[in-house]
């Protein structure tokens, strides 16, 4: 075959949507990877999909598109549910093509797992600190070890918070995505007591609550379809939310629930707005429909 016909062709996205933390709506987004290298938590519809990572050569054909609509833009979010994942020589390329095609900028941020965290050195997070790295997003889900068994994240909690200590000594903020209902009910108040605990000691930079919905294909709609897992009910995800707020005790936190609350979305910083946001969510348990399960829904947020 020509070599010309073997090339393949570049798209600026893989997908008609791309998701995106709601702190990074602003970023000019970069797509890297496709996907996650762990690929096996019960409730992730992402982990139906192949995995893949995009080549530098790719990388750069993307960067260079990217720029022709990121004028501005002085932050990057690197697409993908793990990119931290990455050797460190692939990452150094993304950065290089960050540089060249898009030299304003001056913040990358990215989805990150515990795990590639505690795989990189001191040494490898600094450099990425260096190059324009400034903030990692974990899909924590649960502070609690047998939630995050049941659902199998992957996530050991001591490790995980070591995980967070070593960023904190390095100066890289990382931001957590939690799920209410992650426990179902079986399992609800062990998911608020050490989502509670894991959150004061972690410290994290900004959490943003979402409530655990059950995705058609995934094992977890089979959980359910068997009897091993009940989900919550609206009102049961937001008095989760509810007894989390309430037992925070975070020195510098925004905190955002934009879908247990379903219309609503209740964003306050802690610690001194913590008041404010539990009255609110009085207000919303106050109304009628809270009893109501989620159907098996279609296609998930990116979660990392
Ligand atoms: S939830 Fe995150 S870590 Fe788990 S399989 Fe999905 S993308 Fe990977």
């Amino acid at each position: 075959m020509p070599e010309e016909q073997a090339f393949k062709q570049v798209y600026l996205f893989s997908r008609d949507e791309i998701y995106l933390p709601i702190w990074e709506e602003e970023s000019a987004p970069l797509e890297v990877q496709l996907g996650c290298s762990w690929h096996r938590c019960k409730f992730c519809d992402f982990a139906n999909d192949p995995y893949h990572v995009f080549s530098l050569a790719e990388v750069e054909a993307k960067a260079q598109m990217l720029a022709s609509i990121s004028e501005g833009k002085t932050r990057v979010f690197l697409l993908g549910e793990n990119p931290l994942s990455l050797p460190q020589e692939h990452l150094r390329g993304i950065f290089d093509a960050i540089d060249y095609w898009l030299p304003q900028v001056n913040q990358v941020a990215m989805y990150a797992r515990f795990d590639d965290v505690m795989r990189k050195t001191d040494a490898e997070l600094g450099e990425l600190k260096e190059r324009g790295l400034v903030e990692l997003h974990v899909g924590l889900e649960s502070g609690s070890q047998r939630v995050l068994d049941l659902m199998d994240k992957g996530i050991a909690v001591p490790s995980a918070l070591r995980a967070c200590e070593r960023l904190h000594r390095i100066g890289l903020d990382f931001s957590f995505t939690m799920m209410a209902g992650a426990g179902g009910v079986a399992l609800s108040d062990d998911h608020v007591r050490e989502s509670v605990m894991f959150l004061n000691s972690a410290q994290p930079k900004r959490v943003w609550i979402t409530g655990m919905l059950v995705w058609k294909g995934t094992p977890l709609a089979e959980m359910v379809r068997d009897g091993r897992f009940t989900p919550c009910t609206f009102n049961q995800r937001l008095v989760e939310v509810f007894n989390m707020v309430a037992g925070l005790r975070l020195d510098d936190c925004t905190f955002v629930d934009s879908t247990v609350m379903g219309q609503y979305t209740i964003k306050g910083h802690l610690p001194e707005q913590r008041d404010g946001m539990l009255a609110a969510m009085r207000q919303v348990y106050a109304m009628p429909g809270g009893d109501e399960v989620s159907p098996e829904v279609s296609r998930t947020p990116q979660a990392g």
